[in-house]
């Protein structure tokens, strides 16, 4: 046992469900990464704020992650401690008309089927997005170009000093993709969302014809982390979406080792069985490089890469890194 196991294994009770030398090539959403030493499932928001003030103590930094539908873990060990969020704030709670609190790990499509059942429209975009709440608003997700911040009236969030604070959504600075919290290091625990009325038949229909549509569109049996470019507004009225770009650069099935441009949909990176974050990476590195080589435009990716301390950050950043 590693001494970062031997430390939190001590207050396992307190913290929720441990694990030790978890596979990242089987935990995680893509499939692919090393391993990680330890991850932590708290049930419920005691066990999250013992989990937070046990790393604040030993001062070790953490990683969060939900359902880790975004993240590209190293091929390396991650040396820190992994909190998932997907157990310990599962609730929705019907506050006013209209008026939504939501907790950071419902998950998503859940969310968009209990909302549509009870008549709310307004998020009917996010009914195919398969992430926690919390997730998506730390990435401000969403689809058609639409963004969950849109709906959002508050979000609750938890400093790492273990404080809660409510901001107002003006504050969080949301913008396509952005917002405060890839900049700080809280923990989102819930949010307050508005939403309009609506009829309950009329929505559910609304959202299957948008699962139908991304169906169609999408890779939907190998593992991926969804769209890898974020969509640049000026190269798409320029030339067109990222998709388009890598598919006329001729990259559309390209293979490195176990990872491939779908051939379903040019900005999915699918892993056909024994990917590694490295294949990965160098998928997307030749797409950023094809496309800059035709438009003049360098695509930023939404995925985020996880090195083995924790850090994220942009995995475009890190691709270019190891293969620029
Ligand atoms: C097939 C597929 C389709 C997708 N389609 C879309 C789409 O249409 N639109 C879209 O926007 N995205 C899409 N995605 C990407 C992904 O699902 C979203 O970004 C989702 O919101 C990530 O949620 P998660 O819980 O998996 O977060 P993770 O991937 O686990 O984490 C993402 C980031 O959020 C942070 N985080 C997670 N929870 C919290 C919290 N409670 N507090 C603070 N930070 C937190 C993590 O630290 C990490 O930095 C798709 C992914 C896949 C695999």
């Amino acid at each position: 046992m590693t001494p970062l196991q031997k430390l939190f294994l001590k207050s396992a009770s307190r913290i929720g469900d441990s694990f030790c030398n978890v596979s990242l090539s089987e935990y995680s959403y893509w499939k692919a990464g090393g391993k990680a030493e330890l991850v932590i499932v708290p049930k419920d928001f005691e066990q999250l704020k013992c989990a937070l003030m046990k790393c604040n103590e030993e001062n070790l930094p953490y990683l969060l992650v939900g359902c880790t539908s975004n993240l590209l873990f190293t091929d390396d060990i991650i040396k820190v401690p992994i909190i998932v969020m997907t157990k310990a704030l599962n609730v929705i709670d019907y506050v006013e008309p209209n008026v939504v609190l939501v907790g950071s790990s419902v998950w998503v499509p859940k969310l968009a089927r209990n909302l549509a059942e009870k008549g709310l429209k307004g998020v009917e975009h996010i009914c195919g997005i398969p992430g926690t709440f919390g997730g998506l608003i730390y990435m401000n997700g969403g689809s058609l170009r639409r963004s969950i911040s849109e709906t959002l009236l508050s979000v609750k969030s938890l400093t790492p000093k273990g404080d809660t604070i409510e901001r107002d959504v003006k504050d969080c600075n949301f913008s396509y993709r952005q917002s405060l919290f890839q900049k700080n290091s809280e923990i989102i625990v819930s949010a307050k969302m508005k939403l309009q009325s609506g009829v309950s038949k009329k929505i559910k229909r609304d959202m299957l014809a948008i699962l139908r549509a991304r169906s169609a569109k999408f890779p939907r049996k190998l593992p991926s982390c969804g769209s890898v470019f974020i969509s640049n507004p000026k190269m798409y009225e320029e030339f067109g979406p990222p998709g388009m770009m890598i598919e006329k650069a001729g990259l559309k099935g390209f293979r490195r080792g176990g990872a491939q441009i779908s051939e379903v949909h040019a900005n999915f990176i699918v892993n056909n069985g024994q990917a590694s974050s490295d294949d990965i990476l160098y998928l997307i590195h030749l797409s950023r490089k094809a496309v800059f080589q035709r438009t003049g435009y360098l695509m930023d990716a939404e995925a985020h890469y996880v090195d083995s301390f924790g850090d994220l950050t942009p995995a475009h950043i890190i691709a270019e890194l190891k293969y620029g």
